[in-house]
């Protein structure tokens, strides 16, 4: 079909093939957040996207606001992108030997960011926070990392960590199987909150290594840093021999062409910079691939000119090489001008239609970047603590009559919401049709 389809569409297809995963892959999936589980329902099994849409293996369109987590910035199957990917197939998928355009998707990345001189490729963020993790620690000898409640940066050990009760204490492991010899290495703080910050360096500044944050937090929904506290957190880590790690695996030329940081370096004093980025996603244009880069003397601490380890068989993969640079070659102020027209457009249609239905919201941005927060946040949130008294109930209503009525969004209350550069005036107002009749369904949910 093409349209919107009705409450009544069929999902047999995508039921039936959620069974037989189940048989083979635990959950039926092999990312937790696709299994629907908080959300409930049939997880729909997408077979192919074009532009902003995706079709599922029942044959219902929708409306994509998620393009597979951030990558598809230009919207699914991208002509330009599709011709480079199946060009360097043709060519052979790969040789564990370097490919010209290495270094040229680099030199793309570091003119867009210019507190980043030297750039390495791996093929997921998780390595690449992984790898700067290993190299804050080798390059300061310290043992301890400092993170925010709420954010995330893959699946690590170390970065599996829940605060311990007391804010200067060293945290608990986040999932079974992670020590606690592990997760004590780990220092989670409130977001936003200087003191606590401060606190725990006065304590514990000389063993930490470094700080990893989000360059805005996108993984509890969105919640962007208070006015000057990446430039403080950044000063205050300097201060005690400390690095940071900047995390725009989710921001990075997306947030705005130049991520995130991109948008706060603007009003930072000189020499106030992240010594180290990690990116992901948009990079690798929906292939795996991302990135760790930073300032010459740390990067060049990675092996093969220094002491810490790094390597990786895919790392630089010619077809992911050839993804990413389609993509940032495609990521012009064109397409970034339509990227923001399109998050502006949605983000107040979607309020404008809770607000008339009556319930409780809150637009939250980063940039291109946004989410929706449902219950009652007169002010601003500015940790996990305050963003997980949301009434997650009532998202749930809301991305069902969504979904029911052709609109693919993230399937959990915690994600940002990702339009794409091929988001135009159908697209868009095949949403805002849906959106009157989700705000109700909302509006009347219960927990
Ligand atoms: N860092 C951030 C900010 C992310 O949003 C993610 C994934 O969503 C990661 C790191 C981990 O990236 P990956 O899923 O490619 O391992």
């Amino acid at each position: 079909t093409t349209g919107t389809t009705g409450t009544d569409a069929a999902t047999d297809r995508s039921a039936a093939l959620q069974e037989r995963a189940a048989r083979v892959i635990p959950g039926g999936v092999n990312s937790p957040v696709r299994a629907f589980g908080s959300v409930g329902g049939t997880p729909r099994f997408l077979v192919s996207g074009t532009g902003p849409c995706v079709t599922d293996a029942d044959g219902n369109e929708y409306v994509d606001l998620v393009a597979a987590w951030g990558p598809a910035l230009l919207g699914h199957a991208h002509p330009p992108v599709i011709d480079a990917v199946q060009r360097a197939a043709a060519a052979g998928l790969g040789f564990g030997a370097s490919a010209p355009g290495e270094a040229e998707l680099a030199e793309k990345i570091i003119a867009r960011v210019p507190a980043v001189e030297r750039l390495r490729l791996v093929s997921t963020g998780t390595e690449a926070t992984m790898t700067a993790i290993r190299l804050a620690r080798g390059a300061t000898g310290r043992p301890l990392l400092i993170k925010f409640a709420g954010h995330y940066h893959g699946h690590s050990d170390g970065l599996l960590a829940e605060a311990g009760s007391g804010l200067a204490t060293l945290s608990l492991p986040g999932s079974a199987g992670v020590t606690p010899e592990t997760a004590g290495q780990t220092l989670v703080l409130p977001y936003n909150d200087l003191a606590a910050l401060e606190a725990v360096f006065a304590e514990h500044g000389d063993r930490i290594a470094g700080i990893i944050a989000e360059a805005a937090a996108c993984n509890m929904g969105v919640l962007p840093p208070e006015p000057g506290f990446t430039a403080a957190m950044i000063e205050l880590a300097h201060r005690h021999g400390a690095l940071v790690i900047l995390d725009e695996v989710l921001t990075g030329f997306r947030a705005s062409a130049a991520g995130y940081w991109g948008i706060e370096s603007a009003g930072v004093a000189d020499g106030v910079q992240p010594d180290l980025f990690t990116f992901g996603k948009v990079v690798g244009g929906g292939l795996p691939l991302a990135a760790v880069g930073g300032r010459v003397e740390l990067m060049e601490q990675l092996a093969p000119l220094g002491p810490v380890y790094q390597a990786g068989t895919l790392s630089g993969n010619p077809v992911a090489v050839a993804a990413g640079l389609a993509t940032l070659r495609g990521a012009d102020d064109a397409a970034y001008a339509r990227l923001s027209a399109a998050s502006e457009r949605l983000s107040g249609a979607v309020g404008a239609a809770l607000s008339t239905a009556g319930v409780p919201h809150r637009v939250q941005r980063a940039g291109t970047l946004f989410s929706v927060l449902f219950g009652d946040f007169a002010e601003a949130p500015r940790t996990y603590a305050e963003v997980q008294r949301q009434e997650a109930f009532r998202y749930r209503a809301f991305f069902h009559a969504m979904l029911d009525g052709g609109v693919n969004l993230p399937p959990s209350a915690f994600e940002a919401w990702f339009v794409t550069a091929a988001h135009d005036d159908a697209a868009l107002s095949r949403i805002e049709e849906v959106l009157p009749a989700a705000a109700a369904a909302a509006a009347a949910a219960r927990p």
